[in-house]
């Protein structure tokens, strides 16, 4: 089966925060998952660069787009190498290939009827790039967003006639109930369908820094669309020679944030219909992250939490745990430092960590630096029976969040049997060689089984743990608690999550 999955491209004109991180390592999580189950998966991210408030923040700086969208591409490049995320291509928007497929494919919007030209006038937002409804703009005049002020526009035009596909789209929702996720988005998109689709821009005369209209060389399109039409062109070029639009077209899930629901929810599926395209399956809405005081992080309110700071002070693995435990997947969250430093001490280093420490100690002290090779306990393993199926099948629904919550479940379950088996008095009296053999057999059993699960949130840790156990294998296959204890030598290993 072919997967392919998607981040929303990020917006060149900011810094990488929080928010981004938290949106590529859920994806990664759905990626690396899918791969472990041996899927043909292709996983992209990418920066989003044209547009007005680039060329803006440019002329600010006294130089050129090109030369800031390079700069800040490259921060955001260096974030998706830090939290290993394992993305298949990075699309930048100013690729010389994209440009060519996006005037290719809105030309063909352009041939087949679905654009006129007229005035536009409106209250605009330059942050988003986007005009704002009456029913959206918040008192004041300000932008729902970036509750900035919303300046009047008026200009020239293409138009996109997005309200000729208002039953198509009605159509959609009304066969594909799960075409957005979660449903509360889902509605919200639907509404919004229903109130009555109005046209939208297609292109900006104003503006030059963006992709040409190929039939209007004055105008560039309007960086959304450009910005969309990245999950399509992507497929033409990020391998020369390979037809990766046969294999991977069109994409699985589309993971992106509630601020661009209308985009992807809307627009895109109209402009896929204008341009004779295949619709994606799913769009799957990640919430916000907040402060830890559950208010809007900001600087002014020094609720900010660094990724930087968290990848720094507790290690990649350590950050991408904690926000896929943290934020149930497709709720707003609160998250800080200090619920940070609680889930790395309580679960990483205690439940999980502690559990791999002394479970190889006991195999090295106990039974020669060997995992017994008995059978396991039947009834421990009765309880990890299910576990990887009901892990795939919550991944499926995108539940990165509920599929942790099940591991780790089995996590706490092995502490508990390493307290009631008590292995170390076992040994002391030495009457139950037999039973020491099997409690040890079965613990590495159950923490090799988990630790394969646990692969796609923590892959250096979870790597580092199967090589000491000596089963590197971690296909989700092997997710299968065995019958026998493997035999292998066990290697020793570092704190995982050492103290701070
Ligand atoms: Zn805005």
């Amino acid at each position: 089966m072919s997967f392919y999955i998607t981040t929303a491209i990020d917006y060149v004109n900011a810094q990488p925060h929080l928010g981004h991180a938290y949106e590529k390592i859920s994806t990664d999580v759905l990626a690396r998952h899918m791969r472990q189950r041996g899927e043909d998966v292709f996983f992209l991210t990418g920066t989003d660069e044209h547009g007005e408030p680039i060329a803006d923040a440019a002329r600010e700086e006294g130089i050129e787009p090109r030369e800031l969208a390079d700069r800040n591409a490259g921060r955001f490049k260096d974030l998706v190498e830090r939290l290993d995320v394992s993305n298949d291509f990075f699309i930048r928007t100013t690729d010389p290939q994209h440009e060519a497929v996006v005037q290719e494919v809105l030309g063909r919007v352009h041939d087949n009827g679905h654009v006129y030209k007229g005035i536009y006038e409106g209250w605009y937002c330059p942050r988003c790039a986007d005009f704002k409804v009456e029913n959206e703009i918040l008192e004041g005049n300000l932008c729902p967003i970036h509750e900035i002020p919303l300046t009047r526009e008026s200009e020239e035009n293409w138009f996109f006639r997005l309200s000729s596909f208002q039953r198509d789209l009605e159509r959609l929702y009304a066969e594909q109930p799960d075409f957005v996720m979660p449903r509360h988005h889902y509605n919200e998109a639907r509404s919004f369908i229903n109130s009555g689709l109005q046209d939208v821009s297609l292109s900006r005369a104003k503006l030059s820094w963006g992709v040409r209209v190929p039939w209007d060389p004055d105008h560039v399109f309007y960086v959304w669309f450009d910005a969309l039409l990245n999950y399509y062109t992507a497929l033409t070029y990020a391998r020369p020679g390979e037809d990766l639009l046969a294999r991977f077209w069109p994409a699985t899930y589309h993971v992106i944030g509630k601020d661009i629901l209308k985009f992807h929810a809307v627009f895109w599926p109209a402009l896929l219909i204008a341009a004779e395209l295949e619709l994606p399956q799913h769009v799957f809405v990640h919430g916000f992250l907040l402060g830890a005081d559950g208010r809007k992080m900001s600087k002014s309110l020094g609720n900010v939490l660094d990724p930087l700071e968290v990848l720094e002070q507790f290690g990649t693995d350590a950050l991408r745990f904690y926000l896929m435990r943290d934020v149930p997947f497709g709720a707003d969250g609160a998250v800080g430092i200090d619920a940070v430093r609680t889930r790395y001490e309580t679960e990483l280093a205690n439940e999980y960590g502690n559990l791999a420490s002394r479970t190889i100690a006991m195999i090295g002290r106990y039974t020669d630096g060997h995992i017994p090779d008995v059978a396991t306990d039947a009834t421990l393993a009765l309880e990890f029976d299910v576990l990887p199926a009901e892990v795939a099948t919550v991944l499926d629904r995108a539940d990165p969040t509920r599929a942790l919550d099940l591991i780790w479940n089995r996590v706490r379950r092995l502490n508990r049997y390493v307290e009631e088996r008590a292995p170390w008095e076992l040994a002391r009296s030495g009457a139950d060689a037999d039973r020491l053999r099997e409690t040890l057999a079965s613990l590495a059993e159950g923490l090799r089984v988990v630790t394969v699960l646990l692969h796609p949130y923590m892959p250096h840790s979870t790597e580092r743990l199967l090589g000491a156990l000596g089963s590197p294998e971690a296909e989700f296959r092997h997710a299968l608690f065995a019958e026998h204890g493997s035999g292998a030598r066990v290697e020793p290993l570092e704190p995982l999550f050492p103290k701070q």
